[in-house]
């Protein structure tokens, strides 16, 4: 299993916003042999579990490793996952994160919580974030090296951007040396210092 690729779904699933059936099979574009299985039962039980998940996500941009750890085991024990090996090309058996008894909703969840459970233990306990754009509650997964993401999309990112060159334009008049200098030392230590963080973090919960 890929699990980034499952983190970054559970990301999109909560940003997809999903109110019917309709919006449950467009989700699921790309896996067309789940369009006939979606009802309205799996509806509300994704409406449930992504209102419960994105505490997870706060809790992650917020830095709060405990938050992140405490709500990701809560869902774990609510949502049991059971995965299965996969025969259905012998020539390469594969974990499904979900069994084949399990509903569309059902899979999301476990594909959603084995994603975020492993990223985060792999990774680091503050891969998730919601969109630092002013009125985007998007959330996302930073993939990036140097864990610099701050927005949802290009287009929350290339907005704040447009937004914060015209306020530095209307303050240009006043001399900002100070400030210039420290965000430069901050973008260029950026790596080392996110990593050294992490490290104490672990350290403090250990
Ligand atoms: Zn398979
Ligand atoms: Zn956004």
């Amino acid at each position: 299993m890929d699990f980034i690729r499952y983190a970054e779904s559970a990301a999109s699933l909560l940003n997809a916003d999903v109110a019917d059936v309709d919006d449950l099979v467009r989700f699921l574009s790309g896996r067309q042999w789940l369009h006939d299985q979606v009802t309205e039962k799996d509806v509300a039980h994704v409406r449930r579990f992504v209102a419960d998940l994105r505490p997870v996500f706060v809790a992650s941009g917020e830095d709060d490793v405990a938050g992140v750890v405490t709500g990701l085991n809560e869902l774990l024990d609510r949502h049991p996952v059971t995965p299965m090996i996969s025969d259905h090309d012998l020539g390469n058996l594969h974990l499904h994160v979900a069994n084949r008894a399990a509903s569309v909703s059902e899979l999301l969840v476990s594909e959603a919580l084995l994603g975020l459970a492993t990223l985060v233990c792999d990774l680091g306990p503050s891969r998730l974030g919601v969109c630092a754009a002013t009125k985007c509650t998007n959330v996302y997964v930073d993939t990036s090296p140097n864990q610099s993401r701050r927005y949802c999309s290009e287009r929350c990112s290339s907005r704040a951007n447009v937004a914060a060159y015209r306020a530095r334009q209307k303050i240009q008049a006043v001399p900002a040396d100070s400030a210039g200098s420290a965000d430069s030392t901050g973008s260029a230590d950026s790596t080392g210092s996110g990593v050294e963080a992490n490290d104490a973090a672990e350290r403090k919960a250990l």
